[in-house]
């Protein structure tokens, strides 16, 4: 019989019998099944019950920025993320920082947004005035779903009723808007969401079909500035004039602004990660802020101030929890959240905000300066190595090598290898 990816009840089957399985599939062997079964930080139990159908846990690189002042505070970043220079691009920017004071920080709170779709609706603009008349039971109904989050001060603060025009037809659409405080909050408000959508559907005489929150928070933003002295410049002045040239690049230019911006989630992503938090979640809400008026654009703003320094600012959404996802159970995030030494989820938000702008900072030095391949290769330079088949000391041999020759490809690492094998 051939190999089948069709295997009923995968889901119910022991770790063990489900890497016997993908050891028949992918015909591995006794080497690779050690690779599968060795254990970090996370154990095998646990891994089991964050996800389906665990066969193993899955490391990344754990790096720490240094130099980052955020309101006058030291912070240690940690971020997880599989390419190089992300953290030594941060590292570099926050020192060159620090010479306007660091980072300065402010957040509109954790609000999130859940959306209940109501269609089928003959006078859509009726009931959205009914809806609205409805306030206080909506309201209540959705608060009797968290009585923890209420006693902490959070929960259902208010609605927002629009009509739509889509493709097949007006749509009523209504906002509950929710007070998450520590929590990310997605599933405290798509518990509410989903109590309230049969009153809904029976107040309005509509159909409901989705209740879910949208992850274009950008009621619980996060705003972060910077201010970098010309003197960091000293000799290099047009870099300052190039940056922002870059960044009315990017603000003008899509093409220009997908880069630019993923530079910017290179450092948000990763601290993000490193928080157990959900990295897809936080990538949607800042690419459509990135795109509200219709034309997407950079999420940061460069411009020289009156005595010629640069100042930098980013605002984007930022839906991260200290309470809930992976951010409580992953040993290593609660370790991530005591290095970082956060108590609550605006101040987590406000400092990876900051991040994500710092990492900007790096990004546009090195473009608008000596370019960004000189310092990320030589950073990259052991990677190829190792894709080229180098192992132990000729790793750094071969990195080295290259460096110093300004050749570092893989063509080159390979010849290399020969030569050093010899
Ligand atoms: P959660 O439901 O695990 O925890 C939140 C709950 O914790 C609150 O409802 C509250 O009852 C309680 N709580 C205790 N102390 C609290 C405090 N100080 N502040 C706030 N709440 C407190 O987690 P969540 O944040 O509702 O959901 C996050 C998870 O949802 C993530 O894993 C995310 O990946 C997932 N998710 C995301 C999406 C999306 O982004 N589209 C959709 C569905 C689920």
């Amino acid at each position: 019989m051939g190999r089948t990816s069709r295997i009923p009840g995968f889901h119910k089957l022991s770790v063990e019998e489900r890497l016997k399985i993908v050891r028949e599939f992918a015909e591995l062997s006794e080497d690779e099944m050690a690779v599968l079964g060795k254990r970090g930080h996370l154990d095998i139990q646990t891994a089991d019950r964050m996800i389906e159908n665990v066969i193993g846990t899955f490391e990344l690189p754990l790096g720490i920025a240094a130099n980052m002042i955020i309101n006058g505070k030291d912070y240690l970043i940690p971020m997880v993320v599989e390419e190089s220079s992300v953290v030594a691009g941060v590292t570099n920017a926050a020192r060159m920082a620090r010479s306007g004071g660091g980072f300065f920080t402010s957040s509109t709170g954790p609000v999130m947004i859940a959306q209940i779709q109501a269609v089928n609706v003959t006078d859509p603009y009726g009931a959205r005035l009914r809806l609205y008349e409805k306030k206080d039971e909506i309201l209540g109904i959705a608060n009797e779903q968290d009585p923890i989050l209420v006693e902490m001060g959070g929960g259902a603060k208010d609605i927002e009723v629009r009509v739509i025009e889509t493709a097949l037809g007006p749509m009523v659409i209504t906002h509950l808007i929710v007070d998450t405080r520590d929590a990310m909050g997605a599933n405290a408000v798509n518990t509410m969401a989903e109590a309230i959508a049969p009153y809904v559907g029976e107040w309005i005489n509509g159909r409901v079909y989705l209740r879910i929150l949208s992850n274009l928070a950008d009621r619980r933003l996060v705003r972060a500035s910077v201010r970098v002295k010309k003197e960091e410049f000293k000799g290099a002045e047009e870099v300052l004039d190039g940056m922002v040239y870059a960044w009315a690049f990017a603000d003008a230019d899509p093409y220009r602004a997908a880069t630019h911006n993923k530079g910017i989630m290179n450092g948000i992503s990763a601290t993000v990660i490193a928080t157990g938090n959900d990295f897809r979640a936080i990538e949607a809400g800042a690419h459509s802020y990135a795109s509200r008026t219709g034309r997407y654009s950079s999420l940061t703003h460069w411009e020289k101030d009156q005595n010629g320094d640069l100042v930098g600012t980013i605002e984007l959404p930022m839906a991260v929890g200290l309470i809930g996802g992976a951010t409580k159970i992953h040993p290593l995030s609660r370790l991530v959240i005591k290095i970082l030494g956060v108590k609550t989820a605006t101040e987590l938000g406000e400092i990876i905000g900051a991040v994500g702008l710092c990492q900007n900072l790096a990004a546009l030095r090195a473009l608008a300066g000596e370019g960004i391949q000189k310092g990320h290769m030589s950073l990259h330079a052991k990677n190829i190595a190792v894709a080229a088949g180098a192992t132990g000391d000729l790793i750094d041999r071969v990195a080295k090598r290259m460096i110093e020759e300004g050749k570092i490809r893989m063509d080159r690492a390979a010849e290399l290898l020969k030569e050093f094998k010899k």
